[in-house]
């Protein structure tokens, strides 16, 4: 079992996520690695508002897991960054410029004092299929070994953490970096 806190840091990034518009309604996932389980957001929960209940715990090393049906479908993808990296929490949302500039750029260099220093570069990757497959899972977990933080072109941001509070940390800086450099686009000559 999750402890308290644990849940509660779930219930309160979900909050803050949803409220910096990082991630419409039902979209967006997190997930935390506790031992040999993860402990992922239901399938369809609302970021902004989850409960305990909407935390399900699935054994890493068991494909079988009947709890799989239920959880989150991006399963695949935080497995991969579990099972290929030492994170301890992931968060997975679709911050709108940052999520714009995968369109168009294949490395996002922030520059911005902040970006600069917390993120250096943000690769993006380019899955064929951008939701939830296992090229995506290998794509998005390589880049996590050296990285905090990458984005699925078209798609959104996976970023990791020793705590969830520093991967949607990553995450929020990211948006914020991504918004300046299109804004910044905008203003020149
Ligand atoms: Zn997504």
């Amino acid at each position: 079992m999750l402890e308290e806190t644990v849940i509660r840091s779930f219930i309160d990034i979900g909050r803050d996520i949803f409220l910096r518009g990082l991630i419409s309604s039902h979209a967006g996932n997190m997930s935390v690695r506790a031992d040999k389980h993860l402990y992922i957001t239901r399938r369809g929960s609302m970021m902004g508002r989850l409960h305990g209940a909407d935390i399900i715990g699935i054994d890493l090393e068991r494909a079988d897991d009947p709890n799989i049906l239920s959880a989150s479908s991006e399963l695949v993808v935080h497995r991969a960054i579990y099972l290929n990296t030492d994170a301890l929490a992931v968060v997975h949302a679709h911050p709108p410029y940052g999520t714009l500039l995968s369109m168009a750029y294949g490395e996002i260099v922030p520059v911005d004092s902040e970006g600069s220093h917390l993120l250096k570069s943000i690769p993006v990757v380019t899955p064929e299929r951008t939701i939830a497959s296992d090229e995506a899972a290998q794509a998005v977990s390589g880049c996590l070994k050296n990285h905090g933080i990458v984005l699925v072109r078209g798609h959104g941001s996976f970023a990791r953490g020793d705590t969830l509070e520093e991967a949607y940390m990553l995450t929020s800086s990211l948006e914020s970096s991504a918004f300046y450099l299109y804004h910044l686009e905008t203003l020149k000559p």
